[in-house]
């Protein structure tokens, strides 16, 4: 194997999605897009073009990226099987024979620490680039290979992991590829508008966490979303604005009180008492356990 070339080659596919990720406005890019790039004027393949799988382009003896597949929205994806007990993330062999070509790819960029892209299919025929990503071990009992985001931690005993660490994984791995995929399915579910004050503009709306992530229930899961505009998720966040189990909205009496400019007055005061939007499909719509005990921390902090 030509080690620089293989690298030279992953560096021009970080440098062309580097530039692609600047011109999108969320970050996703299209079908297009992630089919190729140049490298000295040959085009080189990025993904597999069959939705899942390992790609190893004719031109490396390394696998250069992976991709999961979008699953169709309300349909959630399988994050067990992609999130091990350590916190790690987990990609499935191809097959079950840990010797099919696309498997030894995968292994030979773990045995050379190459770093590849990871292109999650976040709607029909767009995909969510994460990179540089590491396979750092392998499971062959479970038929997956693990993966990282920090090339030190290539060949690290995962069975020696102590629990903060874990938990810090963990995150990571929700953050970084369960986040987009989030973001995707509760901004379609809310037909992309604020739930609060219906703006309908995509660079300004967050999904936001009815429980936040780093407790219990707060998966990025539909029922546990909203979508919010940048105003009223930090209103949320802050408990400055409440949503009670019934879906009324409650603004904190101390901003009620206040007298200042038209955005505390319109954009604030004037949603008090009125209806969150909420998707029709029931499996969209926010849990209603999740939304009391957060409503509790809401009322805990007026
Ligand atoms: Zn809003």
């Amino acid at each position: 194997m030509d080690h620089l070339r293989e690298l030279a080659i992953r560096e021009a596919m970080f440098e062309y999605l580097d530039e692609m990720v600047a011109q999108s406005n969320d970050g996703n890019l299209s079908w297009e897009q992630t089919a190729h790039f140049s490298v000295a004027g040959e085009l080189i393949a990025l993904r597999q073009t069959r939705g899942r799988g390992i790609h190893k382009p004719r031109q490396l003896d390394a696998a250069l990226s992976i991709s999961t597949a979008f699953t169709g929205f309300g349909r959630q994806p399988p994050y067990e099987d992609s999130i091990g007990e350590d916190g790690y993330p987990r990609y499935k062999y191809e097959g079950t024979d840990p010797n099919l070509s696309t498997n030894r790819a995968l292994r030979m960029a773990m045995e050379c620490e190459l770093p590849l892209a990871y292109f999650i299919g976040v709607r029909r025929g767009v995909y969510r680039p994460v990179y540089r990503v590491y396979i750092a071990g392998e499971d062959p009992l479970r038929n997956e290979f693990i993966l990282s985001f920090a090339r030190s931690e290539v060949g690290l005993d995962f069975t020696t992991l102590t629990a903060p660490e874990k938990v810090y994984a963990g995150r990571m791995t929700k953050q970084r590829l369960h986040q987009p995929l989030f973001r995707e399915q509760v901004l379609h579910a809310y037909s992309s508008s604020c739930a609060v004050c219906r703006l309908r503009h995509t660079e300004l709306l967050d999904a936001a966490h009815i429980i936040g992530d780093a407790e219990d229930g707060g998966e990025p899961v539909l029922p546990n979303g909203v979508a919010l505009c940048k105003i009223h998720h930090a209103a949320f966040d802050r408990n400055f604005l409440g949503i009670t189990p019934n879906l009324v909205v409650q603004i904190n009496q101390r901003l009620l009180d206040e007298i200042d400019g038209p955005m505390l007055k319109h954009g604030l005061q004037e949603m008090h008492g009125g209806t969150i939007s909420v998707p029709r499909r029931m499996d969209a719509k926010p849990d209603p356990y999740r939304l009391e005990q957060r409503y509790e921390a809401f009322l805990a902090a007026s």
